[in-house]
Parts: structure tokens; C-alpha cells; sequence
């Protein structure tokens, strides 16, 4: 049960970084609602607390391992962002570097023969990779609106729809 140190580490920095990304899609959310855009702002929020019950997820599995949780300080995210593609840029950025870090942990818990941090951490990358997808598909249309503001009011009208019917889950076993 015990942890090895440098995968309890790894863990406890992937949790912050979760926290961070709660903060960071709230950030985005708060300058949708400065937007007036709705459904983008609906879909950060929504993903926000996700974001914070990823972190959770990491906290609860520490516990249950009998690995001491540390908490630290959490990043101040960027408060405003020169336009819709700049935040969703950004957005999609974070969920790349967070990919990144989860696949780093899934390899050092294999070196360490860590097998139950192996199987906890797949949960993490299928997450990943929809929550990437998800970004990148926003990001493509919204390069796609361009300046038009009709295709950008019919944009966050879609997005509404979506985070409604909860069908920004690509994978609905998630
Ligand atoms: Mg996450």
C-alpha cells in the first residue's frame, strides 16, 4: 500500500495542477460572462468543477493509500485574454501539459511497479484525451467564425445545446 516517493510526488504536484485548472476554466468562464457568451461561458464553468473533481479524485486516492496529501499554493491564472480563440488557446494549451504530466506519472508508477497507480491514472488519460478533444474542437471553430459575430452568436448557441445535453463527454463511459 505504501507509496513510493517519487510516484506520492508526481501525485501531489498533479493534484495542485488540477486545482490550478479549476481555477484556470473558472477564469475563462468569468471572461465568457464579460463576453456575453453563454454557452461558452456554461461550458467553462461546467468543466471547472470537473477540473476540481479531478483534483479531489487524486486527494481521495492519496488517502486511501496512506500517502501524505500536500497542499500548495495554487498558480494565479491569467484574469483576461484578448479574445475568444486567445482563452480557448490557452485552455487547450493546459490540457496538453496536463496529458503530458499524467502519461510522465503512468510511466514512473510502472519503473516503481506501482500497478494500482497504473489503474487509477487510466481513468486519467482516457479523461484527457476527451477533455483535449473537446478544446481542440472548439478552437477549430471558433478560427472557423473568424469575425463573423452571426457565426459567433450561433457558436455559443450550439455550445449552450451541448453542455445541456451533457454531450461534451466524447466518451460516454468516462
Ligand atoms: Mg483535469
Amino acid at each position: 500500500m505504501m507509496m513510493n516517493s517519487v510516484v506520492l510526488e508526481l501525485l501531489n504536484a498533479q493534484m495542485n495542477k488540477e486545482f490550478y485548472s479549476w481555477y484556470l476554466y473558472l477564469s475563462v468562464s468569468t471572461y465568457f460572462n464579460s463576453q456575453d457568451l453563454e454557452g461558452f461561458e456554461q461550458w467553462t464553468n461546467t468543466q471547472a468543477q470537473e477540473e476540481l473533481m479531478h483534483g479531489m479524485k487524486i486527494y481521495n486516492y492519496l488517502l486511501e493509500r496512506k500517502g501524505a496529501v500536500e497542499f500548495r499554493q495554487i498558480e494565479k491564472p491569467p484574469l483576461i485574454w484578448d479574445s475568444p480563440i486567445a482563452a480557448v488557446q490557452a485552455i487547450y494549451e493546459h490540457e496538453r501539459s496536463l496529458s503530458v504530466t499524467i502519461h510522465e506519472i503512468l510511466k514512473v508508477a510502472r519503473e516503481h511497479a506501482d500497478y494500482s497507480a497504473e489503474v487509477f491514472l487510466h481513468w486519467f488519460i482516457t479523461e484527457q484525451l476527451e477533455e483535449e478533444v473537446m478544446a481542440d474542437r472548439v478552437l477549430q471553430k471558433l478560427k472557423m467564425v473568424g469575425d463573423n459575430s452571426g457565426a459567433m452568436l450561433m457558436l455559443d448557441s450550439q455550445i449552450t445545446k451541448i453542455v445541456a445535453t451533457g454531450a461534451a463527454k466524447v466518451n460516454q463511459n468516462a
